[in-house]
């Protein structure tokens, strides 16, 4: 599942893997070191996990995939709900991959027979809007959308208002992400959040943060300040194609102690996968 990140790893985990037989039940403390440095993990979080595991210099595989696993232990808490629609707002800066997410978890909702009824509430750049009504036309899901510069808030209201009224099963929410301006920003999601709750009791049902993946500590920064603002319920790490970066999951989820729900993995509609510590761990160590 998580093959992709494997591509990346490049000549480095190929030399080990020479040294270890297949599905090696024990693990060298040193090798494995290297394994977690190249897998891009941050410094210091490799030292921690090293500092965690136990003194001896051949390690047993179970006893690493624990101290891994410990990292993502809030990777097991979604936000059931039975209300229809489930609204989800999706929050992030702009290109973090916002836009083409939605378009990801609409695709994916409509693989499940499920109905998708977007909302172009980032009303304050043009583009945004154009680019998620192509998407909502490519995947042929409904939108709801407005001019440049109308209230948010607004578009939020109808999106739900009318997914009610046609018993629609999943509302998206696309928002603005204008971090540089945080007080607006927060003002505005704020907000948001109240009239989706106006609409519908209970909604948002679930606010959901997207990371780029590649950006490391910045992105961190971001997710606080984000997760400041309105109480982020879960994130999607975009961009872990094509890149050694897989081990920035590690930091981002130390530092946000926040579920990791997806990753994007590409740029078209089907790249997106459900995140899974286990899976995802074995692919470092395998
Ligand atoms: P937004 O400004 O947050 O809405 O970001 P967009 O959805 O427009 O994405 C910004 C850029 O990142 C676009 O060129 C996307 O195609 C690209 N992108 C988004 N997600 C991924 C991903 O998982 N992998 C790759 N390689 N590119 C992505």
């Amino acid at each position: 599942m998580f093959s992709f990140i494997k591509k990346g790893l490049g000549k480095t985990l190929g030399a080990i893997k020479e040294i270890l037989p297949e599905k090696v039940e024990k693990i060298d403390k040193t090798l494995l070191e290297e394994i977690l440095i190249e897998s891009d993990i941050p410094y210091e979080l490799v030292e921690e996990i090293i500092y965690y595991l136990p003194p001896s210099q051949m390690l047993v595989r179970s006893d690493v995939k624990r101290v891994l696993q410990s990292y993502f232990m809030y990777e097991n808490a979604p936000i059931l709900s039975s209300q229809k629609p489930f609204v989800e707002l999706i929050i992030g800066v702009n290109g973090a991959g916002k836009t083409t997410t939605i378009a990801k978890l609409a695709q994916t909702y409509k693989k499940e027979h499920q109905s998708v009824l977007l909302g172009a509430a980032d009303t304050f750049r043009a583009a945004a809007i154009e680019q998620l009504k192509s998407w909502a036309e490519k995947i042929d899901v409904g939108i709801i959308y407005t001019q440049q510069g109308h209230d948010p808030s607004a578009v939020a209201y109808d999106t739900i208002s009318s997914a009610v009224a046609k018993k629609i099963d999943h509302v998206i929410i696309d928002t603005a992400g204008r971090l540089h301006n945080q007080v607006n920003l927060s003002n505005e999601l704020k907000k948001i959040v109240r009239i989706c709750d106006k609409a519908l009791s209970g909604a948002p049902h679930r606010k959901i943060l997207i990371l780029d993946g590649t950006q490391g500590s910045s992105a961190i920064n971001q997710a606080k300040a984000f997760h400041e603002m309105i109480n982020i319920d879960g994130i999607i790490i975009t961009k872990l194609d094509g890149t050694a970066k897989g081990g920035s999951l590690f930091g981002i989820a130390k530092a946000l102690q926040l579920p990791i729900l997806y990753v994007g993995v590409g740029e078209g509609r089907d790249d997106l996968i459900v995140f899974n510590a286990d899976d995802y761990i074995d692919t470092i160590l395998d």
